[in-house]
């Protein structure tokens, strides 16, 4: 593959240090979610065949890479940092294109991922272990950390340019060789990606890239030679894969769906309050994990709450990513159109209140993507479209008497990722962040985003396997060896 991929590219796998096809010659054609008309790129559909070559080339590159010296696995990250800052404007467009957000949020993505790379790549100066005290005379006792070995890494297309760094970067610092298996539906950025480790020369297996879907992936979790998997995706795939991991005890990290609550208290300011459900629920077309999913207003600030919110939310701009001004893009995919099509029937069914929106939208072009407005329907804490999650732009508004019955409606879902509270109240603002059941806790604004050095991960049904991002991840791609020696 000669130079960055453009829009509407062909691009391939990349098994030890070569582009190539898939073995069995089938391809995925990946096309605009704003223009179904305009294809986006074409990339490999793999097999477990291709998988395996990978997974092959990753071993044997994996000696001579773990006896680089941290420092200067560290300096090659930093080197990749730079090839993607100068190439980020780049990188925002393919993903606006091959995934619908708009180019503003597209390129917070890529700064965020920046910040990340930057973060972690310091670890090839910081990695180590501890020097711990002895029980006896002459013995040396110290921890020492080592890479896992072959990683695979599995991302979803939500955020195809930060998750895959936030799992690329952690890898390649310790010492481990990876298998990336992007969704197949944002293979150019990730092409884009592992392209810009080839240029600032990475040695040829330590990065494999195998595109496609299912079958891929699981031949990740099956081979024996993978020491560890990262996945992201949702809660259905993530307990597929511990069921399949299991039966050999992988090492798994499992970051999942999220059902968040945003609580407003009586004494929230209401502006603050709105606008932070507004960005948490409606930003990246709700399709985060971290998505603000449930407004749960307590006391009499209800109807001002939910009037104001609706206001704001009939005048979201809907559009194309690309355009000025849009401030969201469609969604990814027409199963993703369907999927939330299929939870507004059951809101009506289990008669759900729709204050705005509810209808995918047709007109002014708009009919060639895959738009749905933002929605704001009132709901019971028991319906379907208030526990599960829904991965577009739609929040249940739900009414709660006060904080002990907003935080048991709250945690009475499966998931528990990140939550958020709205008040002046310090003494309730504490007992939400004590009482919440959830991973990354906010107070007074979105439950959505967080720093580039901070773990992130949920609880429940949301994560397993420990926290990405920051000094957590670290534990999972690394292993603590306890050395014992004695000098006399
Ligand atoms: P998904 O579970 O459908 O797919 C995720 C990845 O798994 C893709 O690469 C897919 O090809 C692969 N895959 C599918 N079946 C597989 C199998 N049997 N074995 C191995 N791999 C398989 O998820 P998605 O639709 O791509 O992403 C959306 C989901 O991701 C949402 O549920 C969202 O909440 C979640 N998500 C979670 C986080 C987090 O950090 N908690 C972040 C982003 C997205």
């Amino acid at each position: 593959m000669a130079g960055i991929p453009q829009l509407g590219d062909t691009v391939l796998n990349f098994i030890d240090g070569r582009w190539q096809e898939a073995a069995s010659g089938k391809w995925a054609e990946r096309h605009d979610p704003a223009d179904r008309s305009v294809l986006a790129g074409r990339a490999p559909d793999s097999s477990r065949e291709d998988a395996r070559a990978a997974i092959e080339a990753a071993a044997r590159a994996f000696d001579a890479w773990r006896a680089w010296p941290a420092p200067r696995r560290g300096r090659l990250l930093f080197d990749w940092l730079a090839w993607l800052d100068a190439n980020k404007d780049h990188l925002a467009m393919l993903l606006t294109r091959e995934e619908g957000k708009t180019l503003p949020e597209s390129a917070g993505e890529v700064r965020r991922s920046l910040d990340i790379l930057e973060y972690t790549a310091g670890f090839g100066r910081r990695l180590g272990g501890r020097v711990l005290p002895s029980e006896d005379e002459s013995i040396f006792c110290y921890t020492n950390t080592q890479p896992l070995g072959v990683v695979g890494l599995i991302s979803p297309w939500n955020f195809p340019v930060a998750i895959p760094v936030w799992k690329l970067a952690p890898a390649l610092v310790a010492g481990n060789t990876c298998v990336l298996k992007p969704s197949p539906l944002t293979p150019m950025t990730a092409a884009m990606l592992v392209r810009g480790l080839e240029e600032v020369g990475l040695p040829a297996g330590v990065v494999n890239l195998v595109h496609g879907d299912a079958e891929p992936g699981a031949e990740l979790i099956d081979n024996e030679i993978v020491r560890g998997v990262s996945f992201t995706g949702s809660t259905k795939v993530g307990k597929l894969i511990a069921r399949a991991a299991s039966d050999r005890l992988l090492k798994l990290q499992l970051e999942l769906g999220g059902k968040n609550p945003q609580i407003i208290l009586e004494d929230a300011d209401l502006d603050q309050a709105v606008a932070g459900a507004v960005a948490g629920a409606f930003g990246a077309t709700g399709q985060r994990c971290t998505a603000t999913s449930r407004a749960i207003v307590v006391g009499n600030i209800y109807d001002k709450f939910l009037e104001r919110l609706t206001a704001r939310a009939a005048s979201f701009r809907t559009g194309p990513g690309m355009q000025a001004g849009v401030e969201m893009g469609p969604l990814v995919d027409e199963r993703a159109l369907s999927g939330v099509a299929r939870f507004i029937e059951s809101g009506r069914r289990e008669q759900g209140r729709f204050c705005t929106g509810g209808e995918a939208m047709q007109g002014d072009g708009l009919e060639r993507g895959f738009f749905f407005p933002a929605t704001v329907v009132e709901a019971q804490p028991d319906m379907e479209i208030a526990r599960e999650e829904i991965f577009g732009p739609v929040l249940a508004v739900i009414r709660a008497a006060d904080l002990d019955e907003a935080l048991r409606v709250a945690n009475a879902v499966r998931y528990g990722l990140t939550a958020s509270i709205f008040t002046r109240d310090v003494g309730r603002v504490f007992q939400f962040a004590e009482r919440i059941e959830s991973g990354m806790v906010h107070i007074n604004r979105p439950g959505v985003g967080g720093y580039s050095h901070a773990p992130f991960g949920g609880i429940k049904e949301s994560g397993y396997g420990g926290r990405e991002v920051g000094d957590a991840v670290m534990d999972f791609y690394t292993e603590t060896k306890t050395v014992y020696v004695n000098y006399k």
